[in-house]
């Protein structure tokens, strides 16, 4: 599906956005990428949710990827009776491991370790911090609380405990399950939550196997800290920052924010920037100023993905959600200021022939009337180089492997189609013209580039930069073997 726009979104999945009709007008308003929540929903649900995006990519003849977002060593309440209480300010409210859904008075933390470690006087902070909670009593079963500050406590909810340092492993039993289900089921990226050391990553990497690229995200003041290592051995970041906002003082986010966004620029390596981002739309159709106004600093700041949580998982106007973004992605795009920006803070260290073919593709593309850089890569790698570059013309990336293409759907500006095992640069050169004119692109009378390594199916051998005629006739006419 051909996108006016080069910043990618990736959509939540969720009660309010579980069956065909719904995520196919998600994709068609604008999701490039799914987000499976192991959070929240049952195997059967992400089962489900998963056969249905594949469903939709083959009868819409689109690549759509799908990003299992694994819950981490998060702390999460149970579920409520109701489904949600209102906690008032000054109440009392007990936390415990008693298995009873919860009511207003009480609800299960399922984390015997923290009972271990709890101190009164401490401070809980659930759903993103709306709700504190000071420990009043406590022993290894429980919490006896003083609601702080009050709000809506629903099933599962987030709880962070700033003022102790949790004895909690990188993968708990019930992540390992969920990587190993979701690993079979066949996702594009897996998200690890709450990552503190690159040992985290790496750990999961050797459990995916190959079978999917690996995305950090950074909640953690350990992980900000350790940012360059675990940036180093990532596929890709994610700027979480609920979590981050209230394991740090929510002040400290804008900044973090820019600066992954750049470090993984540089390192070419796709970053979302995820949480809140639209979130009055989970109850009304238009955002707010400031929501739009925080998508769009995103998108000025470079990001590759912007992201929605509740509000196309949960909310009452996922689409309208989704077509927001899409919006002010395509109005920033065609900013002057934004492509000022974007350019002046392209910051690359050039070291190898594929980092200078396609520096090399931008600037030839930039300074005629190319319509498109077209790229054949098979792991993505070239296709990210690319991407980093941010080049005015459209990039589209060939692939023979449905993996990368589906990978590449996360990627700034990157198109991806798939095309056959190709053995000769003439056939490439064919193939290129052929999808950047028949996804709308390019016409007959344009040229575009288009990057290669010649043998093909030798990784990192991009070798090759040549400016085609779109026309078949032509190509023919002129192009080596
Ligand atoms: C976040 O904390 O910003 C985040 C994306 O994580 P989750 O929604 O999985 O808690």
């Amino acid at each position: 599906m051909k996108r006016q726009r080069n910043t990618k979104i990736v959509a939540t999945l969720g009660p309010s956005s579980s069956d065909y009709d719904m995520i196919r007008q998600l994709h068609e308003a604008g999701a490039d990428v799914f987000r499976l929540n192991m959070s929240h929903g049952s195997h059967d649900e992400i089962r489900e949710r998963h056969r249905i995006i594949r469903e939709i990519e083959r009868d819409l003849d689109s690549t759509i990827g799908i990003l299992a977002d694994l819950q981490g060593p998060k702390l999460r309440v149970g579920v409520f009776a109701n489904g949600e209480e209102e906690l008032e300010e000054g109440a009392k409210f007990r936390l415990d491991l008693a298995e009873a859904e919860g009511d207003a008075t009480r609800v299960t933390l399922p984390h015997p370790e923290i009972f271990q470690v709890l101190e009164v006087g401490a401070n809980l902070l659930v759903n993103d911090g709306k709700i504190r909670l000071k420990v009043l009593d406590c022993g290894d079963d429980f919490a006896d609380c003083e609601v702080i500050a009050g709000g809506t406590i629903s099933n599962r909810k987030g709880v962070n405990v700033p003022d102790v340092v949790l004895p909690l492993a990188a993968l708990s039993d019930k992540d390992r399950a969920d990587l190993e289900f979701v690993c079979q089921l066949g996702v594009d990226w897996l998200a690890l939550s709450f990552v503190q050391r690159p040992e985290d990553v790496t750990e999961a990497r050797e459990l995916a196997g190959g079978r999917a690229s690996i995305l950090s995200k950074i909640e953690k003041p350990a992980a900000v800290k350790s940012f360059d290592a675990i940036l180093e051995v990532s596929d890709g970041i994610m700027v979480a920052r609920g979590d981050l906002g209230v394991e740090l003082p929510v002040q400290n986010v804008p900044p973090i924010q820019k600066k992954l966004i750049r470090q993984c620029r540089e390192a070419a390596k796709p970053v979302i920037v995820a949480t809140q981002m639209l979130e009055s739309m989970i109850e009304s159709p238009m955002p707010t100023r400031a929501e739009v106004s925080d998508v769009a600093a995103a998108i000025y700041e470079g990001t590759d993905a912007v992201m929605l949580s509740a509000e196309s998982a949960a909310g009452q106007y996922p689409v309208e959600a989704v077509t927001t973004m899409d919006n002010v992605a395509q109005e920033v795009e065609r900013d002057p200021n934004y492509t000022e920006i974007i350019e002046a803070s392209r910051r690359v260290d050039r070291s190898t022939v594929a980092d200078g073919i396609v520096a090399a593709a931008r600037e030839i593309a930039e300074t005629t009337s190319i319509q498109a850089i077209c790229c054949f890569t098979d792991s993505g790698k070239t296709a990210l180089l690319t991407s980093r570059e941010r080049p005015r013309v459209p990039i589209i990336a060939l692939t023979a492997q449905r993996g990368t293409a589906r990978k590449l759907t996360l990627s700034w500006g990157v198109n991806c189609y798939m095309t056959g095992v190709l053995s000769r640069f003439k056939q490439a050169v064919v193939n290129a013209a052929r999808a950047a004119r028949s996804h709308g692109f390019a016409t007959e009378q344009d040229q575009i580039l288009v990057m290669a390594g010649v043998p093909f199916n030798v990784p990192g051998s991009t070798n090759i930069l040549r400016v085609a005629p779109c026309e078949e006739r032509l190509i023919f006419a002129s192009d080596p073997e």
